[in-house]
């Protein structure tokens, strides 16, 4: 009845056929219902002659039609929606003639979902409706006369997930149609290799909008550079491809897959697409290379890229020369010959006979890794022998290098050479006047050290003007600084070899004036506002001459300067100018050359021994003006008057303490020769004390009696006798601070031995070199110029009674050959008037005939300050002839701690962290805290510089304004008002 066209077929890549009814071999047989009547199996031929099975209906004619075709089970495989396509031929009602209103133009598709594969009957209540077929087109009569047939082509698709398959069903409702081909297939998206990665066939999703994602394998040789994904779409598409994989190595991509670069080739990179040939000096000899190995006697580095050529190490250097300097030496050599084909090359400088090298021996710029051709050697041991090798090193000398064929040597000796520098200077005691310094050895002495030098001089001034000191030892008191002056110090170490450099400067600045103190340098403040209207007159016209028998006392002082040396090594000792075979040289090493236009001399004040004394002011560049005395030596001078009138200068300078006098300098280049000293505004002490008979308590006399103590203290320390202490030559500046002046005598008295017995002159003998104070001269310096600190305490003992006799003059008007004889009878001058049992005591004591029993400055600088520190007890009692006890008992010592304690006073200076530090080294007592010195405090651990200032100043201020307090609640008898 029908002809179809073109029924060959070709299925696209992605659908997978279910059921195609045109390649069933043999008939349909599908359900239909009515068996008769309905639906009908016609076998036709197609255009290629190949019969085909078609199912044909058409009862246009007959009113209501439901004919009912069923197809097998169709199992689904796996599908989640099928697609269903029908091609068919449909008759138009209108080109049948004599139809009535029964004639349709559609059916209705249906279908089924089961396991059972084995339904006889068709079930029409069972099938859910999948659509109503219509045809697109239709033919007609005309068509049938050009024999041209059109077919309708159909496709339906329905989800499938529920069961193992389907039935399909086609009903008919009264159309004239052949169903000339039913399939029934559904999508995949095809396995598929994108990226390097392999996606597999993969079926469609269920719904018509799902993506189905799908993970991709790595196809061989390759490996996963990113993870391959992609995802199927419902139609049966690849789409978003994402990640992929790359070739490893030694394979590289050919059309789609990985295949192994031939021999002679290597792929080493991943970011490389392609293999490439092996780089100069390497090969390889398998396929699929990764990399090529060097040939023989080449090398890669581990930094090296696989596409670097194989390269050698460097051959050694050329034309190595040296040049030694001293402990340094200078290598220097030309590039090697062949560098191997790197740009890597370094120098490796290193000394094979290691015996004299140290871990000290420097490399500049360094040992290794040198780019340069040159190296510097340094800290080498002076006059040894080295040997120096330099070796050319690559990027693949390690392991590689043959050591001597990359290497150049040389053999050299170092020089003599001076002393490497002093590098570790540290200052110690530090005073108004000087500081002590102390370090260590330099580290390459290269040699015995033979002696240092110190070098030093005020920052502000440069090196425009220093001083040197040497010194065989690694110390130095420097001394004669000004106070409050920053200065640097430098040291060098001298060989055999010369001398090497100096340190690096050390920066130290001197102290300020101490705080005011009795008897070391009070304030004006202080004293002055203790000045009373209150008189205590002595009378001094009696001479009652007492017999001081007294022995022993002080047989275990120490007086021998020797042996005050020997206890005290650390104490710095007084050089006699006079042992410089060129005394100028003495003066510059000790005194300061001061530029004379630096001093303005404003009026006379004195006459001295070699000229006039005038008062004045000096003004140092860089430094505030200062009130000073200027000794000058008279127009006129021989040589020898000279050198005796500097000689004072050479002593003074060496001098730094408060109650010495201060030398601020000498001018010895240009007329007149000056000797600048500190102006002390009250002059002479004996001419003061006239000038103000008994203004003073006895509590300020013997605040003034401990500055010249201290004084003379720090004299007979320093080894140095005085010769000629007495109050005249005592100069009381306007704090009343007390200081020993007047250091001319001694030479005078060393030249002239036979001087004893001369005219008496302002209480002294002159002799043919110079004169004697016979008054105030121990009997035994009389008698045999036996000058010793004990000598110095004798003349103390006359300075004492001239202070509390406000100025008397000592044994009146005797004449020295009676005061002779009387001392030497056992008369001893009596107490001045009002004058404290204690103090007269120790007069005698210093008195004594034994110069062994007399006691040092030390003794007696430490009964002054008993005495001050407890005066309600000691220095009430005056001179009469009550007993007299002994200054060496101990004077009021528990009375003082009992109302005051150590740690009382920590706390009031604010000091009081340092409480346990301090009694656990056992001060415990106010007293033994005056005792402590800035070495005491270190040792202990109080190390803090301003710490161990404020305990020094401040504890003394503190004892001293309790010790005020008790003096007011003294009665008015014994403090003058
Ligand atoms: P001299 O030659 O040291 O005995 O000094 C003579 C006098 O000059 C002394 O008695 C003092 O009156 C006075 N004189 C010396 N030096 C100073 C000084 N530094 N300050 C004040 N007056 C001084």
């Amino acid at each position: 009845m029908f002809t179809v066209i073109s029924t060959a077929r070709v299925y696209p890549p992605n659908e997978e056929t279910l059921l195609d009814t045109r390649t069933v071999p043999g008939e349909l047989k599908w359900a239909a219902s009515p068996t008769e009547g309905g639906w009908e199996e016609v076998s036709i031929m197609d255009e290629k002659n190949v019969p085909i099975r078609t199912y044909q209906v058409c009862n246009v004619m007959e009113p209501s039609q439901s004919n009912w075709l069923r197809t097998d089970w169709i199992p689904r495989s796996g599908a989640q929606r099928i697609y269903v396509e029908i091609k068919f031929t449909l008759r138009d009602c209108n080109s049948l003639p004599g139809v009535t209103g029964t004639c349709k133009e559609t059916f209705n598709l249906y279908y089924y979902e089961s396991n059972n594969d084995r339904e006889h009957y068709i079930r029409e209540s069972n099938f859910l409706k999948i659509d109503t077929v219509a045809a697109d087109e239709s033919f007609t009569q005309v068509d049938i006369g050009d024999r041209i047939m059109k077919l309708n082509t159909e496709v339906r698709d329905v989800k499938v997930t529920t069961r193992k398959g389907f039935y399909l069903a086609f009903q008919d409702v009264g159309a004239c149609i052949a169903l000339v081909s039913v399939r029934v297939f559904y999508k995949t998206c095809p396995l598929t290799v994108r990226n390097l990665a392999t996606f597999p066939d993969t079926n469609t999703g269920a719904d018509t909008s799902s993506l189905v994602e799908v993970r991709g394998s790595c196809v061989n040789q390759s490996e996963e550079r990113e993870e391959p994904k992609m995802y199927c779409g419902a139609d049966g598409e690849w789409l978003v491809p994402i990640g992929g994989c790359v070739c490893n190595l030694g394979y590289e991509e050919r059309s789609g897959v990985c295949q192994a670069c031939t021999v002679g080739f290597n792929r080493a990179v991943s970011t490389d697409r392609a293999c490439s040939k092996c780089p100069p000096h390497s090969h390889s000899e398998k396929e699929g290379a990764a990399v090529c190995d060097c040939n023989p006697g080449y090398y890669r580095s581990e930094s090296d890229p696989a596409s670097m050529p194989c390269t050698q190490p460097p051959s050694a250097p050329q034309q190595l020369i040296s040049e030694v300097n001293e402990t340094s030496v200078v290598l220097e050599w030309s590039a090697p010959l062949r560098l191997g084909g790197r740009s890597d090359i370094s120098y490796k400088a290193g000394s094979l006979l290691c015996l004299p090298c140290s871990q000290d021996v420097l490399f500049s710029p360094q040992q290794s890794g040198l780019r340069a051709t040159r190296v510097c050697v340094s800290e080498l041991q002076a006059h040894t022998r080295y040997t120096f090798t330099i070796l050319a090193r690559n990027g693949v000398s390690q392991g590689h290098s043959a050591g001597a064929g990359q290497s150049v040597s040389v053999t050299l000796t170092t020089n003599q050479a001076a002393p490497s520098p002093v590098t570790s200077i540290q200052a110690g005691d530090v005073t108004r006047h000087g500081v002590s310094l102390a370090w260590q050895q330099p580290d390459r002495p290269n040699g015995v050290i033979l002696e240092y030098e110190v070098k030093y001089y005020e920052k502000d001034q440069k090196e425009s003007s220093y001083r040197i000191m040497k010194t065989a030892s690694r110390s130095a008191d420097i001394t004669g600084l000004s106070p409050l002056t920053v200065y640097l110090y430098q040291v060098r170490a001298r060989t055999a070899a010369g001398y090497g450099e100096f340190s690096g400067p050390l920066e130290f600045s001197t102290n300020s004036d101490p705080l005011p103190l009795i008897g070391d340098a009070a304030s004006s403040t202080l004293l002055l506002l203790s000045i009373s209207g209150g008189v205590i007159l002595l009378l001094t016209s009696t001479a009652v001459f007492i017999i001081s028998r007294r022995r022993g006392k002080y047989s275990q002082a120490k007086q021998d300067s020797e042996e005050e040396k020997h206890l005290n090594p650390g104490v710095r000792i007084y050089v006699d100018p006079f042992t410089y075979e060129d005394p100028d040289q003495a003066v510059h090493e000790f005194a300061k050359e001061i530029d004379a236009t630096y001093i303005h001399i404003e009026k006379v004040i004195g006459i001295g021994e070699f000229g006039e004394v005038c008062s004045g002011r000096l003004r140092l560049q860089g430094k505030r003006e200062i009130y000073v005395a200027i000794k000058s030596l008279k127009a006129a001078y021989s040589n020898k008057q000279r050198q005796d009138f500097l000689s004072e200068a050479s002593i003074m300078g060496q001098f730094d303490h408060p109650n010495i006098i201060r030398l601020e300098g000498v001018v010895t280049r240009c007329k007149p020769v000056m000797i600048i000293t500190e102006y002390m505004e009250n002059g002479s002490l004996d001419a003061f004390l006239r000038k103000h008979d008994g203004h003073f308590t006895v509590i300020q006399l013997v605040g003034m009696l401990r500055g010249i103590a201290s004084g003379m203290k720090y004299l007979s320390d320093m080894s140095y006798v005085h010769r000629d202490l007495a109050a005249r030559n005592i100069l009381v500046n306007s704090n009343l601070v007390c200081k020993v002046s007047d250091f001319g005598l001694s030479r005078v008295l060393q030249e002239d031995p036979e001087n004893a017995y001369t005219t008496r002159v302002t209480g002294t003998y002159h002799s043919p070199g110079g004169k004697i104070p016979i008054r105030w001269t121990s009997p035994e310096a009389i008698a045999y110029r036996k000058f010793t600190p004990s000598s110095d305490t004798w003349s103390y003992g006359v300075v004492m009674w001239e202070v509390m006799s406000y100025g008397e003059r000592p044994y009146w008007d005797m004449s020295n050959q009676d005061v002779i004889k009387a001392i030497d009878e056992g008369y001893r001058l009596p107490p001045p008037m009002d004058c404290p049992v204690c103090l007269h005591q120790l007069m005698l004591d210093c008195w004594q005939t034994e110069r062994t029993h007399r006691p040092s400055f030390t003794q007696i600088l430490n009964m002054l300050d008993k005495l001050i520190r407890n005066p309600t007890t000691t220095l009430r009692r005056t001179g009469g002839d009550r007993p007299v006890p002994s200054l060496l008992e101990p004077v009021g010592g528990p009375e003082f701690v009992s109302v005051w304690s150590a740690e009382d006073c920590l706390q009031a200076i604010g000091m009081g962290m340092y409480r346990d530090t301090l009694t656990t080294a056992g001060y415990t007592s106010p007293d033994s805290l005056l005792t402590l010195t800035h070495q005491d405090m270190t040792s202990i651990g109080i190390i803090t510089p301003s710490h161990q200032d404020q305990i020094l100043a401040s504890v003394q201020q503190v004892l001293l304004s309790h010790m005020q307090q008790i003096q007011e609640q003294m009665p008015d008898s014994m403090v003058p008002v």
